[in-house]
């Protein structure tokens, strides 16, 4: 069962469960804050744990906050299939051009409702997912993890001849993958 409480203002979303630590989690998109505790656990002890994770809760719902803004998801469907048809035609334009000056090829791509990764690559098949996430990033992002799972036809993991790949066509891709990390 989950409730909700207000520690010095912040509004916690509380459940107590079968566990033996409490933990914490900031929730995409919106910052949402999230505690699970020990059944048991009593209110000051929240309000402890909570008031000693102050500045390292501030920081990062204003992060998550941030992120949300920057990249705003898709909220209906029509917007969905917007960000979709938008994303097919800018890897539509981008794909066989890297494709043209890289020599690598893929064997077909999709996009796909992906939450945890850019992309993905089947290294037996050359077939590459791509993330809808994709939709509200750079050209240089996307270039970036085009090349990356380009890459991933000669190359299956992230070893050092992976990254000599990505270093001869992208000198740059270590400050885009930063970007994507934000
Ligand atoms: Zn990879």
């Amino acid at each position: 069962m989950t409730e909700k409480i207000s520690v010095d203002g912040l509004v916690i979303e509380l459940s107590k469960k079968r566990i033996k630590r409490m933990n914490m989690r900031i929730k995409e998109p919106d910052g949402r804050i999230v505690i699970s505790a020990p059944c048991g656990t009593l209110d000051t002890e929240i309000v402890e744990f909570v008031r000693s994770r102050r500045g390292w809760i501030d920081r990062n719902v204003a992060r998550i906050i941030e992120r949300a803004a920057a990249h705003p998801e898709p909220e209906t469907r029509a917007e969905k299939e917007a960000y979709r048809r938008d994303l097919k035609r800018r890897i539509s334009e981008r794909l066989p051009y890297i494709e043209e000056v890289t020599g690598l090829r893929a064997n077909g791509w999709t996009v796909r409702d992906m939450h945890t990764r850019w992309g993905s690559c089947n290294t037996a098949t050359h077939h590459i997912n791509f993330s809808l996430k994709l939709a509200t990033r750079s050209d240089e992002e996307l270039d970036y993890i085009i090349l990356h799972e380009l890459v991933h036809t000669i190359v299956p993991g992230h070893g050092a001849d992976f990254y000599a790949v990505m270093d001869r066509f992208m000198p740059n891709w270590k400050s885009i993958r930063a970007k994507l990390k934000r």
